[in-house]
C-alpha cells in the first residue's frame, strides 16, 4: 500500500489513525458485530456516536449553550436555499460576494426576497477581501451572508465584518476547525465536511437557538426546516450515520492534537512554509492579495498555462495529487488542511524547487 499526498480541495485527505481505525471496526464496531453502516441510526450504539460527536465538537469550538448543533444533508449547497428559507422573515439579506459559493449563496437567495450584493471582490477575479469598515448593512435585514474562507481563490476574512446587529451567517466548509472562532459573534456558521472534516455528504450547521422558529417561509419543505432537526436531534429521518461516525472520529483526533489553537500553530507554520516559497520562487507565484491569504487553499501560477501543466503532470508522478487549479481559475492550488501533514508541505516545496531549477 502507497498513499499519495492528496492536495485536493475536497473530498480532501483525512488523517491516516482515523482511516486505520474505521478499517478496524468495519466489520464489528465496538462488540456489536456489525458495521457502524449497518446499523440502526435508532440504536443505542449510533446514539452514543451521535451525542459523543456532538459533545466533543462543542468542546472544540466551544459552542455555547444557546447553540444548536445540527448533521444534516444535502451538503453546503443546500443551505443556500435552506438559510433564506428559515430566516428571511422581511425577505431581506445582505451578501458579501468573495468567491464562487458566495455568489451561488446569492443567487440562490434571490429567490426568496431581495438579497442584496453589499460588497464584492469579482473586480479582481475575487483575489482580495473587499472592505469592510461600514458596509451599507440594510436596516431590515433578516441576515448578513459570508463565506469565510474561499475555496477556489484562497482568500479568507481576517475580521468579521460588523453586522450592525444583524446576524452573521458564514459559510466555513473549507476552514472549519482549522483555527478557533467566537461561536457567539455568529447567528450560523455551517460548512460541508468533506473539505476538512470527514467523507462527502453531509453539513454541520452550529445556529443560535433564536433563529430557529415554526415562522419560515411558505411552501418550506419539512425537511429544510431548521426546527425540525433540532427538535430531533438531528434524527429526524434517516442521517448520514457513516459520516457522523467518521466526523466524530476526527473531533477525537482533533482533541489527541491539543484541540483547535494548536491546529491553527500547525496551519501557520505549514501555510509559511508554501507561501514564504512562492514568495521567493522565480517561477511560480501565489495569486492573492498578501493579508487576506487562506490557511488552507493556496492558489499559484507560473504564467504559462503549457509550463503549469507540466508542473502539474510530473508532480502526480511524483506522488503530489490533486494539484490543479478549478477549472474556472486554472493554474494550480494546494489544499493544505488539518490532515496534510508538515512533511507533505515540506515535500511538495522541495519538489516545486527542484521543478523550478529543471525549468530555469
Ligand atoms: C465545497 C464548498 C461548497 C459546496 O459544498 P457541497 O457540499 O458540495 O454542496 C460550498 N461552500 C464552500 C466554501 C465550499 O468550499
Amino acid at each position: 500500500m502507497s498513499r499519495v499526498y492528496n492536495f485536493s480541495a475536497g473530498p480532501a485527505v483525512l488523517p491516516e489513525e482515523v482511516l486505520r481505525e474505521a478499517a478496524e471496526e468495519m466489520l464489528d464496531y465496538n462488540g456489536t458485530g456489525m458495521s457502524v453502516m449497518e446499523m440502526s441510526h435508532r440504536s443505542s450504539a449510533f446514539q452514543e456516536i451521535i451525542d459523543t460527536a456532538e459533545k466533543d465538537l462543542r468542546e472544540l469550538m466551544g459552542i455555547p449553550d444557546n447553540y444548536k448543533v445540527l448533521f444534516l444533508q444535502g451538503g453546503a449547497s443546500q443551505q443556500f436555499a435552506m438559510i433564506p428559507m428559515n430566516l428571511m422573515k422581511n425577505r431581506v439579506a445582505d451578501y458579501i460576494v468573495t468567491g464562487q459559493w458566495a455568489k451561488k449563496a446569492y443567487q440562490e437567495a434571490q429567490k426568496y426576497g431581495k438579497a442584496n450584493k453589499i460588497a464584492s471582490s469579482e473586480d479582481k477575479t475575487f483575489s482580495y477581501i473587499p472592505d469592510l469598515t461600514d458596509l451599507p448593512i440594510s436596516p431590515d435585514a433578516d441576515y448578513v451572508y459570508i463565506c469565510e474562507n474561499n475555496t477556489i481563490y484562497g482568500t479568507k476574512y481576517k475580521t468579521l465584518p460588523d453586522t450592525k446587529g444583524k446576524p452573521l451567517v458564514a459559510d466555513v466548509s473549507s476552514c472549519f476547525l482549522s483555527e478557533p472562532v467566537d461561536v457567539t459573534k455568529y447567528g450560523i456558521i455551517y460548512g460541508g465536511v468533506q473539505k476538512n472534516i470527514g467523507p462527502a455528504g453531509m453539513v454541520i450547521v452550529i445556529i443560535r437557538e433564536d433563529l430557529i422558529t415554526e415562522d419560515v417561509l411558505p411552501g418550506t419543505p419539512t425537511m429544510l426546516t431548521y426546527k425540525i432537526h433540532a427538535d430531533a436531534g438531528s434524527l429526524y429521518n434517516t442521517p448520514n450515520s457513516y459520516c457522523i461516525y467518521v466526523c466524530g472520529k476526527v473531533f477525537k483526533w482533533l482533541k489527541a492534537m491539543g484541540g483547535l489553537e494548536e491546529m491553527k500553530r500547525r496551519n501557520e507554520e505549514k501555510a509559511k512554509i508554501l507561501y514564504d516559497f512562492l514568495d521567493s520562487s522565480s517561477l511560480f507565484r501565489g495569486t492573492v492579495v498578501k493579508k487576506d491569504r487562506s490557511l488552507m487553499n493556496v492558489p499559484f501560477v507560473t504564467g504559462d498555462k503549457e509550463m503549469d501543466a507540466k508542473f502539474v503532470k510530473e508532480a502526480t508522478q511524483a506522488g503530489f495529487v490533486n494539484l490543479k487549479g478549478h477549472r474556472t481559475v486554472g493554474g494550480m492550488r494546494a489544499s493544505i488542511y488539518n490532515a496534510m501533514p508538515r512533511e507533505g508541505v515540506e515535500a511538495l516545496v522541495a519538489f516545486m524547487k527542484k521543478f523550478e531549477e529543471e525549468n530555469a
